[in-house]
């Protein structure tokens, strides 16, 4: 087909996709391996490796994904800013697949709808960085950009393209033991769980906290009583996993044309194609703030997949990019095939969510997006000794800014996306701990962006469950 005769989108994209058409668009973030041929046998290696997670949870994920765009269920997303190999653990798995589910219970209580779960894990490798260098124990080195590209330690930050496959495999392992945990019980409603509120100082919150988990706590005992903790569907849970689709060389590889499980060939009507392209690296991938421009390559890659997918909004997301973003990314208006996720900051999220979401449901997309509520990207912060850190009290604000706005807007505020561990990590500032800037160095461990330690990320999510049982 020759230029000038490819149909052209509403957005203005040439309708021809194919994996690797974004090679022919202005990229960000893109590193450059100074070893191509390392480079290409990385590439080959994993496009001969088998898929990591199959269509058909794809394809789950997506009809629960759409029950949230309706306003009928809750996401919860959440996990490290950067995972690094060595998380591939069976103590850090299982910590963070309990908080997840512990908070999920929560929720639930809150609610009262069912909560889709999605791990920022088994494949949260890649970080864009706003310098390509950094300061480094007074030495000026290239910037870490996640396990996938190069190693933290100084002497390891030269590109190297082996890690592609290593980032596969660590992936793999993550997500076997993910399936092996659940499917071996560790989400078991009927185990007594450590809500471990000793630390919650103020006699109001702890009277809050108190009650859920009392509520809670009664609920699963009356289960296990009647024996329903014994049907199938509550002994296991569902995790999905997600991460930043920042690398496309990794994406691409993993991207395959594969069988559509909801596609039914008898159907002379049906709409669905028999074959898609899944990116089987995970389930669900977003595009980050740094790389969601229209005509960039990420847009490009990301419009071609099968997948759900999030796009990451802030304050430099103009009110029109977002429609021209969703006609990209969602030309059939796919209900929950999009996450906005929104990342204003506490003082700036009153200024510009309202108009976003007006962009949105007062379009041809009105109720196919589902809105989630980032509220740890626009609240970075630095302390004395360049520490970067954020206030809970931050986080909570834009949390609640954001519930209040979407009430206000008759939209609805579909879930929430954190970054936390199960770890007892002394990064965010304040919480019903009282973490202040002198305890941030008793044990602050992530490479990347502060996290919610468990405790606060309980506390964040008693928070939403009030707003809703209010
Ligand atoms: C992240 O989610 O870790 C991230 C880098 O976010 P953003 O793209 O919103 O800055
Ligand atoms: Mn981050």
């Amino acid at each position: 087909m020759s230029e000038s005769t490819v149909p052209v989108t509403a957005s203005g994209h040439t309708s021809e996709w194919t994996p690797d058409s974004w090679r022919s668009k202005p990229i960000k973030q893109c590193p450059e391996y100074p070893d191509q041929k390392a480079l290409s046998k990385s590439l080959a290696e994993l496009q001969r490796l088998p898929p990591i997670v199959h269509p058909k949870e794809i394809t789950r994920l997506k009809a629960l994904l759409r029950d949230v765009a309706r306003g009928e269920a809750f996401l919860l997303q959440g996990g490290d800013c950067a995972e690094l190999f060595d998380y591939c653990e069976q103590g850090a798995i299982e910590s963070k697949i309990k908080l997840l589910l512990q908070m999920s219970l929560v929720l639930i209580w809150g609610a009262d709808k069912r909560v889709v779960r999605i791990g920022r894990m088994a494949g949260q490798y890649a970080k864009p960085r706003s310098s390509p260098m950094e300061m480094l124990d007074g030495k000026m080195v290239p910037s870490f950009r996640g396990d996938i590209l190069n190693g933290f330690h100084p002497d390891e930050r030269e590109l190297d393209p082996g890690r592609l496959v290593k980032a596969y495999h660590h992936s793999s392992a993550t997500l076997n033991y993910i399936r092996a945990a659940i499917s071996s019980g560790i989400a078991d409603l009927h185990r007594p769980l450590d809500w471990g509120l000793g630390h919650v100082r103020d006699p109001a919150l702890k009277a809050k906290y108190s009650e859920a988990v009392n509520f809670l706590t009664d609920m699963l005992r009356f289960m296990h009583t009647i024996g329903a903790d014994k049907n199938e569907k509550l002994d296991t849970v569902d995790l999905f996993t997600s991460h930043e689709g920042l690398l496309l060389e990794y994406e691409q590889s993993l991207t395959r044309l594969l069988d559509n499980p909801a596609h039914t060939p008898s159907s002379t009507t049906t709409t669905t194609k028999a074959k898609e392209y899944y990116n089987t690296s995970a389930h669900f991938l977003w595009i980050g703030d740094r790389t969601r421009q229209i005509d960039g390559a990420h847009v490009e890659f990301f419009r071609g997949i099968a997948n759900p997918i999030g796009v990451k909004v802030g304050p430099t997301t103009p009110a029109d990019d977002l429609l021209a973003l969703l006609r990209t990314l969602n030309p059939s208006r796919e209900p929950g095939k999009i996450t906005l996720i929104t990342r204003y900051g506490a003082a700036k999220v009153a200024d510009l969510l309202p108009a976003h979401i007006r962009a949105v449901e007062d379009s041809e997309y009105a109720r196919t997006v589902v809105w989630q509520c980032d509220p740890m990207h626009g609240n970075t912060q630095s302390v004395s000794g360049g520490i970067k850190t954020r206030a809970f009290s931050d986080i909570f604000s834009e949390l609640q800014q954001t519930l209040r706005i979407h009430k206000e807007q008759r939209s609805y505020l579909g879930g929430v996306h954190l970054e936390l561990t199960g770890d007892a990590v002394t990064e965010c500032l304040g919480g019903s701990e009282g973490l202040d800037e002198d305890d941030l160095s008793t044990n602050y461990t992530s490479f990347c962006d502060p996290r919610l330690n468990e405790k606060q990320a309980l506390e964040l999510t008693f928070l939403v469950a009030d707003h809703y049982r209010n």
